[in-house]
């Protein structure tokens, strides 16, 4: 051996080439959103944030929120193929004193990543002490209660059609929805979907929010998930600001072929982060010339975080991002994927 470049290097050094040009076509076709097409969804997704401040102001004045706002990849231009969907942040003020929060792994459910909030002091501020009672379920609060408050308000009293004839947009609550999601046509073709995601910001500054456990069995019922979205989104930000990088190109193509592909839809915007970030500890070439080559490796790791059925989170090792997928659905996936391996541009047809 040892004879210098090979017939075989060069079919592979042109293979990589191939793909690391249709990796940018990708990209600019298929996974890059219009600008102005951001925009116009942005836009209405602030209108109806706008309404409902009015709307739960008026309606409910002592219920005890922080303002709401509006999150999620549309706003971090992270959003891939269509602008199509944004979370409406309600944060929920507890009072300190009577609620604390007890980490999933010191529970009976051992789930790192969720958390239970339980009431405290209930001897000397009896129910009723704090708004939040009215979703207290077994001593305590229960995310899925206080989606069904929300869910009574946004469903049952307001008045969609008389608000989104004012905007020129057709509304409706998407019924039935595991989490509370809002329909809004505001143009011809394009549909917005807006979730509401109550949210609790604990004194350590862990952020719970009102998403179920996927494989939610009754015993779940009361887990609140933690969420490292601002973090780990931040994170990588961070690291291609430092050197120029592309690893949210990377992510954003990532997220694409998942999104177009039926096989990897239970591949999700954290999961990729993550397995990114995680690569990026190991790997330090992210310059754009590398796209083809580390997006060529995240598919490895994923196969191998598959294997061992266990994708640990970047900024809390203890919590897997794998943990609410069926041990079949891990198989599939993970085969979908070694499977890509050898024929990585099969992914981009669409
Ligand atoms: P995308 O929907 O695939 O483009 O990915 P996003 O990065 O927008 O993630 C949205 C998903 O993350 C939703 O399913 C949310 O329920 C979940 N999520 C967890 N934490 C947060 C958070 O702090 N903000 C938002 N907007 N979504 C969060």
């Amino acid at each position: 051996g040892g004879s210098g470049t090979t017939q075989s290097d060069l079919l592979r050094a042109r293979m990589r080439l191939s793909l690391q040009e249709h990796l940018w076509e990708f990209y600019q076709n298929n996974v890059n959103i219009p600008a102005e097409e951001q925009a116009m969804a942005r836009r209405a997704a602030l209108d109806i944030c706008a309404e409902l401040r009015v709307f739960l102001h008026a309606k409910l004045p002592d219920m005890p929120l922080r303002e709401m706002y509006l999150s999620g990849s549309l706003y971090d231009d992270l959003q891939v193929v269509t602008a199509d969907h944004a979370q409406l942040m309600v944060p929920l003020i507890l009072e300190k004193n009577l609620w604390s929060s007890i980490p999933g792994e010191d529970t009976i459910m051992n789930v790192p990543g969720f958390c239970l909030v339980r009431r405290e002091n209930l001897e000397y501020f009896p129910r009723k002490s704090s708004y939040w009672d009215r979703c207290m379920v077994g001593g305590y609060l229960s995310p899925k209660s206080v989606l069904e408050v929300f869910d009574k308000l946004v469903a049952g009293s307001i008045n969609w059609p008389a608000i989104g004839s004012v905007l020129d947009y057709v509304i409706r609550p998407v019924v039935p929805s595991e989490t509370l999601t809002l329909e809004v046509q505001y143009e011809t073709h394009r549909k917005l979907y807006v979730d509401f995601l109550p949210l609790l910001v604990m004194e350590d500054g862990t952020s719970l929010i009102a998403k179920p456990h996927r494989l939610a069995a009754e015993r779940h019922e009361n887990l609140w998930r933690q969420s490292f979205r601002v973090a780990e989104t931040a994170r990588l930000r961070a690291l291609d600001q430092e050197d120029g990088g592309c690893r949210c190109t990377c992510l954003k193509v990532a997220k694409a072929v998942c999104k177009l592909n039926p096989a990897l839809s239970r591949i999700n915007a954290s999961q990729l982060t993550n397995a990114i970030l995680l690569l990026s500890g190991k790997e330090g070439d992210w310059t754009e010339e590398a796209l083809a080559d580390r997006f060529l490796q995240l598919l490895r790791e994923l196969v191998g975080h598959l294997e061992a059925g266990r994708l640990p989170c970047a900024l809390s090792p203890k919590v897997n991002l794998f943990c609410e997928l069926t041990d079949q659905e891990v198989d599939e996936l993970g085969y979908t994927l070694y499977c890509a391996l050898s024929d990585p541009e099969g992914l981009l047809r669409t």
